[in-house]
C-alpha cells in the first residue's frame, strides 16, 4: 500500500499518544492512529478495541490489556495512569488505545490529567465515537433537518454504576429530540421510564445497536415503553448503544448495510419493525 502522502507527526520516545481506535471496524480508525500503531513500542489497549486494529501494531510492539469489562474494573484507573507514566519514563513510545474517541465517555481526560500532573508529554488523536460510527452503520442519522436540530449523548452509568444522578432527564426529554445513550443496557428500563414520566411518548421509536460496526453488529428496533423487554427478548449484550427519537424511522430507507448484503427489508429476527 502507498504510504500516506502527507506529513504525519513523529512518535518520539518518552511520549504518550492517547488515541481513539474507532468503534470496531478497523477501516474507521484515523490515519493518525494507524500511524501511531506502526511506531509505538508499547500499546495499552481497552476491552473495546477490536483485535483487528491491534493486529496493525508493529511486530516488536508489546501489547498490554488495560481495560474494563462489563463495568467491572479489571484494572484500576490509577494503575493505568501510573503504567503510562512509568512506560514513558522508560523512554518508550507509549500508545494508549481506546475504543471510539478517548474524550467521549472514555476516561481519556482523566488519563491526560495524570500525564500533565506527571509532566509527561502527550498527544491526543480523536476517534470516531461509537455514537457516531455505530449509528451510521445502523443506517440511523443523528440529525435530519426535518426532524431534529439537537442531539444529546448521555451515559447510562455514573462512577458508581448507577443511573447518573446529575443528568437532568426532564431537560433532556424536553430539549433533545434525539438521545444517544452509552453504557445504558443495564439501566434502560429506569431511564426509559424517566423519559416517559418527563413527557416522551411511550411509542417513541428507539433502536439498540450492539457490537456496532463489527461482523456481529445487531440492530433491534423497539419503543421507549418496550425497550427493556426487547433487550431480554433478543438477548442483547454489551457493548450497545441506544438511540431514541424519530430519526430511528429513517432506518427503513437508509439501512445501507442491509442493502449491501442484498437482504430484503422485511422484519427479520434482528430487525423489528412491527412495533413502529
Ligand atoms: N470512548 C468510547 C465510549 C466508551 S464507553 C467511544 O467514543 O465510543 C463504552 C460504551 O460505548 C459502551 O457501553 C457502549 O455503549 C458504547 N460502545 C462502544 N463501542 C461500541 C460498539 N462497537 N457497539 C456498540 N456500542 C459501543
Amino acid at each position: 500500500m502507498r504510504d500516506w502522502p502527507f506529513e504525519l507527526p513523529e512518535f518520539e520516545p518518552g511520549w504518550v499518544w492517547l488515541a481513539g481506535a474507532g468503534p470496531g471496524d478497523p477501516a474507521l480508525m484515523t490515519v493518525a492512529t494507524w500511524h501511531a500503531l506502526r511506531f509505538a513500542d508499547v500499546v495499552l489497549y481497552d476491552a473495546l478495541v477490536d483485535p483487528r486494529v491491534l493486529d496493525l501494531a508493529s511486530r516488536g510492539a508489546e501489547c498490554i490489556f488495560a481495560g474494563k469489562r462489563g463495568g467491572r474494573p479489571s484494572c484500576r484507573q490509577g494503575d493505568i495512569t501510573d503504567d503510562l507514566v512509568r512506560l514513558a519514563r522508560e523512554n518508550r513510545r507509549v500508545l494508549r488505545l481506546k475504543g471510539g474517541d478517548p474524550f467521549v465517555f472514555g476516561r481519556g481526560a482523566e488519563e491526560a490529567q495524570g500525564l500533565v500532573a506527571a509532566g509527561i508529554p502527550f498527544r491526543l488523536i480523536p476517534g470516531v465515537s461509537a455514537g457516531v460510527g455505530g449509528l451510521a452503520y445502523a443506517g440511523i442519522p443523528l440529525t435530519h433537518r426535518a426532524i431534529n436540530q439537537a442531539v444529546t449523548f448521555v451515559t447510562g452509568h455514573d462512577l458508581k454504576g448507577q443511573v447518573p444522578s446529575r443528568v437532568d432527564w426532564g431537560a433532556i426529554a424536553r430539549g433533545s429530540p434525539v438521545i444517544v445513550l452509552y453504557m445504558a443496557l443495564s439501566h434502560l428500563g429506569e431511564i426509559s421510564r424517566r423519559l416517559i414520566a418527563e413527557g416522551r411518548s411511550p411509542e417513541e421509536p428507539l433502536a439498540i445497536v450492539a457490537k456496532a460496526t463489527s461482523a456481529q453488529q445487531r440492530v433491534i428496533e423497539s419503543t421507549l415503553a418496550d425497550c427493556e423487554q426487547a433487550v431480554v427478548r433478543h438477548g442483547i449484550e454489551p457493548p450497545a448503544l441506544v438511540v431514541i427519537g424519530e430519526v430511528v424511522r429513517l432506518r427503513r430507507q437508509l439501512d445501507w448495510i442491509a442493502t449491501l448484503a442484498g437482504q430484503d427489508k422485511e422484519p427479520g429476527p434482528d430487525v423489528q419493525y412491527a412495533t413502529l
